[in-house]
């Protein structure tokens, strides 16, 4: 396989299926990033045009591992030189990759991923072989997937040690909105907000950690998804703004912010209790085995284990 981009995950990616076995090589744009990874034992080039040469001549598998802005690039290079390979990427969204594919004439080969795993770091150096293991990673359901393309992918994922939850883009992009691009605006709003509290950093603690780690990341990434994912990051903006007013006005009005709180502790609570049941009866390739699998998702199922592929022996 061929990662193109060696940061956090692009890098995690590679020692993660290097250690599974897997054949990998990768391009990165930095030539400092290539020294590193070079240095760590790993096959990684600066020339992007020979390492698609290469992931051509070998059928590899390429998975785009940059941010939303460096895609049209990239895609437009794979367009030329490797058409054929069977394509996915890691990006936080995607709905946005799945129209850069499409302009690019991509998608017959593409199948569209996300592991929901990482840190507030970036760089070669921030990577980590078990990054993955026992995060959920999506591999996308869309109509247009190839149940081979699709078993490839998934694979991928399993070989990282990973679990895999099918989804599709749209459905994926308001769950993420929700769970990661929204909490990312929060955590950004409450670190600025205790920013401008005299003794504050003085006395922050675990709750100021755990709300604002996120605030971390940097700037340029957190634009990157949560910019590519507006459609469904405003209506739930509109809904937490919403929610924080109401909690505001009873506030004011009559001493209370019981209806939040006990919304939200119900819905943690929730959280904590929701059952992974595994998915296993599916047979990819089969009439409906896309619904079916983005019905499974959405009710918790994950796959733990490849799933038959009809026409595949075995
Ligand atoms: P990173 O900054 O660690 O790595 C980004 C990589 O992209 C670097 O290798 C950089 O050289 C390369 N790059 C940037 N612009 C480029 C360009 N114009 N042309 C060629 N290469 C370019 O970031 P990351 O955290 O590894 O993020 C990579 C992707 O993974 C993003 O799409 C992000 O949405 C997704 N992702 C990130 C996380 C996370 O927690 N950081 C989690 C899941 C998915």
């Amino acid at each position: 396989m061929c990662v193109l981009g060696l940061g956090l995950i692009g890098g995690s990616l590679m020692r993660a299926a290097a250690g599974a076995g897997r054949e990998v090589f990768g391009y990165n744009r930095s030539i400092e990033s290539v020294t590193a990874a070079k240095f760590d034992g790993f096959d990684a080039t600066e020339n992007l045009d020979a390492a698609l040469r290469r992931a051509a001549d070998s059928n590899a598998l390429i998975v785009l591992a940059v941010p939303v802005p460096a895609l049209p690039q990239l895609l437009d290079h794979i367009r030329d030189a490797a058409p054929q390979c069977p394509l996915t990427d890691v990006t936080s969204v995607k709905g946005a990759v799945l129209s850069a594919v499409q302009q690019v004439g991509l998608l017959q080969n593409f199948v569209g991923g996300h592991p929901m795993a990482g840190t507030a770091h970036s760089g070669w150096s921030a990577g980590d072989a078990a990054l993955f293991t026992g995060a959920p990673w999506v591999v996308s359901v869309d109509d247009h997937v190839d149940a081979h393309v699709w078993a490839l992918v998934t694979q991928l994922a399993l070989d990282c040690h990973a679990v895999v939850v099918p989804a599709r883009s749209d459905e994926h992009d308001a769950a993420a909105a929700a769970i990661s691009h929204l909490p990312h605006l929060f955590a950004e709003s409450l670190a600025a907000i205790a920013g401008e509290v005299p003794l504050a950093f003085a006395l922050a603690a675990g709750s100021f950690r755990d709300g604002t780690r996120v605030a971390a990341t940097a700037p340029d990434l957190v634009r990157a998804m949560c910019e590519a994912n507006a459609d469904q990051l405003l209506p739930a903006l509109e809904q937490g703004i919403e929610l924080l007013t109401r909690a505001k006005q009873t506030l004011a009005a009559t001493g209370s912010v019981a209806d939040l709180v006990e919304t939200g502790h119900a819905a943690r609570m929730r959280y904590d209790s929701f059952s992974r049941p595994e998915i296993i009866t599916t047979v990819v390739g089969t009439d409906n085995w896309r619904a079916e699998l983005a019905a499974a998702g959405r009710a918790g199922g994950v796959i733990r284990s490849a799933l038959p592929v009809l026409g595949n022996q075995g």
